[in-house]
């Protein structure tokens, strides 16, 4: 039998757990509640939900809503369970998080090839020895002690203990008739990497405004003391000056609206998100507004006024690895420090760089498949990136993507369709059924592989 060592019983580990377990692999599991809590999480439960008990939509033609059908088509314990502790909730599936908690924690207790352990792991190169793969799912919340060790095989920068994603709209939501595209100081006629945003001084004042009065997500008490030491949110630069923006982010130097043939009063740029264009980031707009409000006082700004938001800025305390730069496509960690160590390591959750409930079952499950398929030496189907889940995975091990921040799955990062369809519920209803081919295609492979539970 192979021994496989995870750190952390939250949502990525738990399912990491039970799927190994119920692939025949020996689990050795630590959680270091409830000697040692994180400032989040209340029990000392398994896989506890921390903040609102929402999976997400449960819509077929929605991202959130095939992530859910990847997670059931792959046979994911915590999803089967998700649904067994369902609460009413409309189009979205939210669950009695205690019971859910509780029905996850009697399983892993109850299950005969899982060892719980309720230890703070510290050492991952102790952690290596005597495992056949060691699996990291400690958190957003992983415990100082891990994460110095963690360094020693990502490098200093390479672990972040912040996000600060600014939002990101769908290309097609764009007023392309507003926005011309230059990169600073080129000319236009050149084209350039970015699209640029201008604003009149009467716009850029009407926006401020704006900015300034709008409702803020208050941060939790553990976050205020560093969070934005990290990084200033667009509202605190306007905040500090009503002409700040226009110095730092929404600065307008180099840049010629060819509209007026002059330089704009002030200009957001926005930078192509993905590959292949199908969204844009407004670069520099980290941003502690709450989601209605974004959506709201950025849409005042020229171009976006019917943008449609693929993520919306967020600031939190998490520790994530920079993904693009250290994980291949199974979730593996590819540094030579962490090939040093003699066992494989994988990382996943939202430790892995990736954001959201659901996704971090998802990533827990497809760390489990590669685990069991790198241990059995048997070559591990590829993930299809027609499906939600293998979207994010291109893009999160994208060494294009610069700057990355933890990111849930949406259609903004999907392949586009082709050929193009231009109704947005249609296209949506084209993604989802491209998917379902795509997920039946790889439950094949699994099966053909031996690799489903
Ligand atoms: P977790 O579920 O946090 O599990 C990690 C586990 O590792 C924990 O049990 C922890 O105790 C343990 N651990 C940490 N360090 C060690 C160590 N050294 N040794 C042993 N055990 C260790 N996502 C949503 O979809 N919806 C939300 O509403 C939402 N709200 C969030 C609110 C906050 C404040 C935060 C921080 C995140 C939120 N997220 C939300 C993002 C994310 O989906 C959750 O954090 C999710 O729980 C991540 O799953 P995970 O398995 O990666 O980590």
């Amino acid at each position: 039998t192979y021994h496989v060592t995870i750190v952390g019983g939250g949502l990525a580990g738990s399912e990491a757990a039970l799927d190994l377990a119920n692939r025949g692999i020996a689990v050795r599991l630590l959680e270091m509640r409830p000697q040692r809590q994180t400032p989040v999480h209340h029990t000392d439960g398994l896989a506890e939900l921390v903040c609102s008990n929402s999976l997400k939509s449960t819509k077929p033609d929605s991202a959130a809503g095939l992530l859910k059908q990847e997670l059931t088509a792959l046979g994911s314990p915590l999803m089967k369970a998700a649904q067994e502790c369902a609460v009413a909730a409309g189009g979205a599936l939210a669950v009695d998080r205690l019971l859910f908690s509780r029905a996850i924690t009697a399983q892993i207790e109850g299950h005969p090839l899982i060892e719980l352990v309720r230890e703070e792991a510290r050492d991952v190169g102790s952690l290596a020895s005597g495992t056949d793969a060691l699996v990291l799912a400690s958190g957003p919340l992983t415990s100082d002690a891990l994460s110095s060790s963690l360094m020693g095989l990502t490098g200093r920068h390479a672990l972040a203990f912040y996000d600060a994603a600014a939002p990101v709209v769908m290309a097609d939501s764009i007023d392309f008739e507003k926005v011309f595209r230059q990169s600073r100081y080129e000319e236009a006629a050149s084209g350039g990497d970015y699209l640029n945003a201008p604003f009149t001084k009467e716009e850029y004042e009407r926006f401020v405004d704006e900015l300034l009065g709008a409702e803020r997500v208050i941060a939790k008490d553990f976050e205020t003391r560093e969070l934005f030491q990290a990084c200033q949110p667009i509202e605190e630069i306007a905040r500090s000056g009503r002409d700040a923006p226009r110095f730092g982010s929404l600065k307008p130097v180099g840049l010629t609206d060819p509209r007026t043939g002059r330089r704009p009063w002030a200009a957001l740029q926005l930078r192509a998100e993905d590959a292949c264009g199908q969204s844009y980031n407004l670069v520099g707009f980290q941003t502690n507004l709450t989601f209605p409000e974004q959506r709201r006082v950025f849409r005042m700004i020229p171009g976006l006024e019917q943008a449609e938001f693929a993520r919306y800025g967020v600031m939190h305390r998490n520790t994530f690895i920079d993904a693009p730069r250290l994980l291949d496509a199974r979730g593996r960690l590819r540094t030579p420090q962490a090939a040093a160590l003699g066992v494989p390591v994988y990382v996943a959750g939202q430790l892995a760089g990736t954001e959201g409930y659901c996704e971090a079952i998802r990533s827990g499950l497809h760390v489990a498949v590669a685990v069991t398929a790198d241990l059995q030496g048997v070559e591990l189907p590829a993930l299809p990136p027609e499906t939600v889940y293998g979207a994010l995975m291109a893009y999160a091990t994208d060494e294009a993507t610069a700057d990355y921040q933890p990111m849930h799955v949406n259609f903004g990062i999907m392949r586009p369709l082709d050929p193009p369809v231009r109704n947005k519920r249609e296209r949506y209803g084209a993604y989802a059924v491209r998917a379902d081919a795509a997920l039946v295609g790889y439950r094949r492979a699994l099966e053909a592989a031996g690799l489903m539970a």
